[in-house]
């Protein structure tokens, strides 16, 4: 998209409004970002287990769900809704394959919500393609909201500010 930017220099238009083509063309790639990009992908996993019923699902589902997921266009609606459908557990046997990785402490579960309301386990793969979403989407929200247990919303940028500024004043 081109924006012709004419400076507005002589006094005649002073009064005339600026437009801010920066702003808007900013404005409009982070809607267009978070709007609908793709028909959801049906999962080519193939999941039938009692852990993933991807399989289960029916391209109405994938469909409705992924609708509701793009209704609102903003970014932290969005990723409240993700947060809804993923759940981060404590995992409680620990076994370490090598001493190598971090330790992991989280096992994160995702779901879909079915047209009967209940909650069916996808596998992580299968999200991401109904919902047309990057892996590190859901990781950052999912790591955020484990990391401050707080969902994401404005408060906790304000937390944010306050922290930093409290540690600047020592
Ligand atoms: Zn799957």
């Amino acid at each position: 998209m081109e924006v012709n930017v004419t400076p507005v220099r002589d006094k005649k238009n002073a009064r005339k409004r600026k437009a801010n083509p920066l702003e808007w063309k900013r404005a409009k790639e982070k809607m267009l970002r978070y709007s609908l990009h793709s028909l959801p992908v049906y999962p080519t996993c193939g999941h039938k287990t009692k852990a993933f019923q991807c399989a289960l699902l029916t391209m109405l589902e994938i469909r409705t769900f992924q609708e509701k997921f793009c209704s609102d266009k903003k970014k932290l609606v969005q990723d409240n809704f993700i947060l809804q459908f993923c759940k981060a557990e404590k995992v409680m046997h620990y076994r370490p394959k090598n001493g190598k990785h971090g330790k992991k402490l989280f096992q994160k579960k995702f779901c879909i919500l079915s047209l009967q309301k209940t909650r069916v386990l996808v596998c992580k793969n299968a999200l991401m393609g109904i919902l047309g979403i990057t892996r590190r989407r859901i990781d950052t929200v999912i790591n955020n909201f484990v990391r401050t247990s707080f969902p994401p919303n404005k408060n906790r940028e304000g937390d944010r500010k306050m922290e930093t500024y409290s540690e600047r004043k020592k």
